[in-house]
Formats: C-alpha cells, sequence, structure tokens
C-alpha cells in the first residue's frame, strides 16, 4: 500500500482524510497525517491543506520539518490546496513583510489573497480535465484563494499542464480580463510534473474527484 501523508501543522488537513477515505480505491492507500519528520519518512506523497501558509511555514520550521520538506517536493508527488498551493510555488508577491519562507516545487509565482478584500470568499462551476465524469462541472470553493500570477518556463521533461481554469467572466472586474482568457490568473489547478496545485478547496466539497485525480496520477499511476 502507498502512505499517503497530509500535513497536520494547521488548517483543513482532517477534511482531505475523510476524502480519501471515501475513494473507492482507498485500500490501496494508507493515509497519515504527518506532524514529525518520522511521519514523513514514511510517506510516498504528500498533501498540504489550506489554512495560513505563514503559520504553517513557521510550523514548519519550529518542528524541524522545513527542510525535510523540501528535500521531499524534489522527489515525490506533492499536491497543495490553496495555502500548500502557495508553499508549493517557487515565488510569492503580496508574502508577509520580510519574506515567508516556501518549499517550491512548481514553477510559477503566485500571489497571496489575489482576488482582493470584497471578494475575500466565492465559488464557481469549474469545467476540469482529467475528471471523472468530466461533463459534471466541480464546485471550487475560493476562501482568501492565492491567483497565479506567472508560469515561469519550465523544461520540456515538465512542463506545466493545466487543470482547470475560471471562465473569464466568473473573474473580479478588477482583473480586467475580457479578452485575456487563458492568463495565468483564471488558471486554478496546475499539474507539473509529480506535482499538483488547487487554488480552491476540494476537500470542503463532498465531491472527491480532484482527490481520486491526484491519487490515480501522481500517486498510485507510479507504482
Ligand atoms: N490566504 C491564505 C494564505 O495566504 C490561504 C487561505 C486558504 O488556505 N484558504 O496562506
Amino acid at each position: 500500500r502507498k502512505v499517503i501523508g497530509i500535513l497536520a501543522l494547521q488548517g483543513a488537513f482532517a477534511e482531505h482524510r475523510t476524502a480519501l477515505e471515501k475513494l473507492s480505491c482507498h485500500r490501496r492507500l494508507e493515509v497519515i497525517l504527518v506532524k514529525t519528520i518520522e511521519d514523513l519518512s514514511r510517506c510516498d506523497a504528500l498533501i498540504i491543506p489550506g489554512g495560513e501558509s505563514t503559520t504553517i511555514a513557521l510550523l514548519a520550521r519550529i518542528s524541524g520539518l522545513l527542510d525535510p520538506l523540501r528535500q521531499f517536493v524534489k522527489v515525490k508527488p506533492v499536491w497543495g490546496t490553496c495555502a500548500g498551493a502557495i508553499l508549493l510555488s517557487q515565488v510569492v508577491e503580496n508574502g508577509k513583510k520580510g519574506g515567508q519562507e516556501l518549499l517550491g516545487g512548481m514553477d510559477i509565482t503566485i500571489a497571496r489573497n489575489g482576488w482582493g478584500s470584497q471578494l475575500e470568499s466565492f465559488e464557481a462551476e469549474l469545467d476540469v480535465q482529467g475528471l471523472n465524469d468530466p461533463k459534471r462541472p466541480f464546485k471550487g470553493i475560493f476562501i482568501r484563494a492565492p491567483v497565479v500570477l506567472k508560469l515561469h518556463q519550465s523544461s520540456e521533461d515538465h512542463p506545466i499542464q493545466v487543470i482547470a481554469q475560471l471562465a473569464s467572466e466568473l473573474l473580479p472586474p478588477s482583473f480586467d480580463s475580457s479578452d485575456h482568457s487563458d492568463e495565468p490568473k483564471n488558471f486554478v489547478a496546475l499539474r507539473q510534473g509529480l506535482h499538483f496545485l488547487t487554488t480552491f478547496h476540494p476537500e470542503l466539497t463532498d465531491d472527491n474527484r480532484f482527490h481520486d485525480y491526484f491519487v490515480r496520477e501522481c500517486v498510485l499511476g507510479r507504482s
């Protein structure tokens, strides 16, 4: 069985566990909460939940997990949701003054709380490539979500794939993107190599198709 860890320092880790346990393939998985270096060393893959990216990074530093996590990201599959997506990025804008520690993994620039204060939280139906039952839209729940600002030029071995994007008409007017429907800021789910990122919270719905996707594509698919 493959061991999937959920980083459990802060944030919505319990909801990810529930979603994984409902997967039809869950018997092929062992799901553990990761709080220590020993927990992390057992994992074949990791989910970094939503929460507060600065708090998660601080707690990771205090518990000695920051460098082991950076090593982990170099070799094993990681899925970051919301705050976790920020941690998986290479560069963050609107980060904490004085800088914010990241793990890297995805060659992108992301902006914290990038939708602006009047749009702290919203829901949007997403068309998603590669999910089971692709005609059924996925309800994206965005909570002080980050916005992807830029895809860096990635190597041919590890191109960045867009898995879901917001329809332009759903973007806040401040983005003025009526004619830029494939701008990075519309991108809300990305994959690069082993890694997967969603700026919204699939674990807060009872639709576990993103969990199924990560497990199928990034974890079991590699056996
Ligand atoms: N705004 C949070 C951050 O910067 C992320 C919010 C979330 O995970 N729902 O870390």
